[in-house]
């Protein structure tokens, strides 16, 4: 069976999602094209503040009418574990209308998204009766325990980059904690958020208990973060979004959050690293889904003395890629998600050029339909450059050299980011000076890029977040705390 699928033939959902029934948007919607080739080919209804009311209404009664948050913990695994199945045995139609909207290939929807993210549902399934509270240690005569219970409703927001998979990752823990939620997916990237939602009444979950609300950021997404009725707000997007619902947040009423924002990871090649290794690590960790990836590597930094022989090596898989449509089985290279963000990384590019960079391979727009950007390597960079400063979320690479383990670790810092960071070298006790030294929330060792486990949480240091999604931490912030002392 082929994965490849005519674009034009595919049916979409419509609407919004709530209470388990697809609600149709009022009003004018937002243009939505195709990265893949340009096309206009849909429109994003916008939901006001009156229809994000109505689906925390809808959440709330589902909540109590299925009592899902209070129900025997195993009845969640359950349910939880149909959906993922569910999930899987409808990967075609789910994969056809992620690629229509988003940069995501087809074929690595369905090896990489689609396989991960019903896994990760099944994980976070697995602590619903698993995890808890503790009892600790009071005087004789008391009894001390922390119980933990659930939000109630969730309020969360995804960006365009890996919607499938962004929303396994708020929709798993918060569902498995026994809450229900309020999802607004990006704008441009919203049929299949819907689908999973769809996907889930059909599995059992209680209808009400995922609700979909569409629109923009300043419409939909501020009615959701500024909701009295959500008690906690779940976001990934960019940095200037997480101040944004800060600020909205702080004025409407503060209730907790978690924020997975943006980065501009350094990825350290030092002299004894294995060449070809971190060729390979380097190069995916910048051109996966085109470098449109919170944790892309786009910062490489290596010693001055393989700097010439590491840029060969990886100019030349850079100039291996095959861009293609996402709809096509046989493309590995992602279009840009949109014409203003190819014009962008343009710009930083160009900016780049003109004080003094020179790209290695790359520095241009791809001669081709859509919004496809050349794998690019920038050379001759300086640490002020906004090449160097700046998330372009592109596949653009810049390098800077170093003499020293000093140096390199002075470089690899950015003011502003931590998210991620990679180290290949030989020497074991170097690579866990420089981990140690390194200021960001995860860091690979002689690799780029987080494994099928999902037990280790991601997040940011710095501006690049708080909290963290996957890992037992992702289901924990799902629950508050309460402290109870008992007085025998
Ligand atoms: P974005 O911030 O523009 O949008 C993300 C989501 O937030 C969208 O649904 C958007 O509609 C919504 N939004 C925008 N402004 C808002 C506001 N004021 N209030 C409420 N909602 C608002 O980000 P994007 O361009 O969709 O995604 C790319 C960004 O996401 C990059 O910065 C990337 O690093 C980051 N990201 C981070 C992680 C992580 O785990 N740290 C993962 C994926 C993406």
């Amino acid at each position: 069976m082929t994965l490849s699928f005519d674009p034009d033939a595919l049916e979409l959902p419509r609407g919004h999602f709530i209470g388990g029934e697809y609600v149709s948007g009022s009003g004018a919607g937002l243009e939505m094209r195709r990265p893949s080739d340009g096309a206009a080919f849909a429109e994003c209804p916008v939901g006001d503040a009156a229809l994000v009311d109505r689906a925390v209404d809808a959440a709330r009664a589902a909540l109590a009418a299925s009592g899902w948050g209070r129900v025997r913990p195993r009845e969640r695994v359950k349910a939880l574990q149909a959906w993922a199945d569910l999930i899987e045995a409808e990967a075609g139609r789910l994969a056809q209308l992620e690629a229509v909207a988003s940069t995501r290939p087809i074929a690595q929807i369905a090896d990489i998204d689609i396989a991960i993210t019903a896994e990760q549902i099944r994980f976070f399934a697995e602590f619903a009766d698993k995890e808890g509270g503790d009892q600790v240690p009071t005087a004789d005569d008391q009894l001390g325990m922390i119980m933990t219970e659930p939000y109630g409703v969730v309020g969360a927001i995804t960006p365009w980059n890996f919607p499938i998979s962004m929303a396994g990752w708020k929709l798993g823990p918060a569902l498995a904690a026994g809450n229900a939620v309020v999802i607004k997916p990006s704008e441009m990237t919203p049929f299949s958020t819907l689908y999973m939602a769809e996907l889930a009444v059909r599995a059992g979950i209680p209808a009400g208990l995922i609700n979909v609300v569409l629109g923009d950021g300043p419409v939909t997404g501020n009615a959701i973060t500024g909701h009295t009725g959500i008690g906690k707000i779940s976001f990934t997007g960019s940095t200037a979004a997480g101040a944004a619902i800060m600020a909205n947040v702080a004025r409407t009423g503060i209730r907790p959050m978690t924020l997975e924002l943006g980065g501009k990871s350094p990825q350290i090649v030092f002299g004894d690293a294995d060449l070809a290794l971190a060729a390979d690590c380097v190069t995916r960790g910048i051109i996966a889904n085109a470098g449109q990836v919170c944790v892309a590597g786009s910062r490489l930094i290596v010693d001055e003395t393989i700097a010439e022989a590491l840029a060969e090596a990886i100019a030349g898989r850079m100039k291996a890629v095959r861009p293609g449509a996402t709809w096509d089985a046989a493309t590995q290279f992602s279009p840009i998600i949109s014409e203003r963000q190819i014009g962008r990384i343009g710009g930083i590019v160009e900016a780049a050029q003109a004080r003094g960079a020179r790209a290695v391979c790359g520095g241009r727009r791809m001669e081709r339909d859509g919004y496809f950007y050349a794998p690019t390597l920038l050379a001759g960079v300086t640490e002020t450059s906004p090449a160097v400063t700046e998330e372009i979320f592109g596949p653009v690479l810049t390098m800077q050299t170093f003499s020293d383990e000093g140096e390199a670790l002075a470089l690899a810092g950015h003011p502003t980011y931590g998210l991620a960071a990679g180290v290949f070298t030989r020497d074991l006790s170097r690579a866990l000076r420089v981990t140690k030294a390194i200021q960001a929330g995860t860091v690979w060792v002689n690799r780029y890029g987080r494994s099928r486990d999902h037990i280790l949480p991601t997040g940011g240091y710095k501006s690049s977040g708080i909290g963290k999604d996957l890992g037992r931490e992702a289901y924990r912030a799902n629950r508050r705390l309460k402290s109870v002392l008992v007085q025998l």
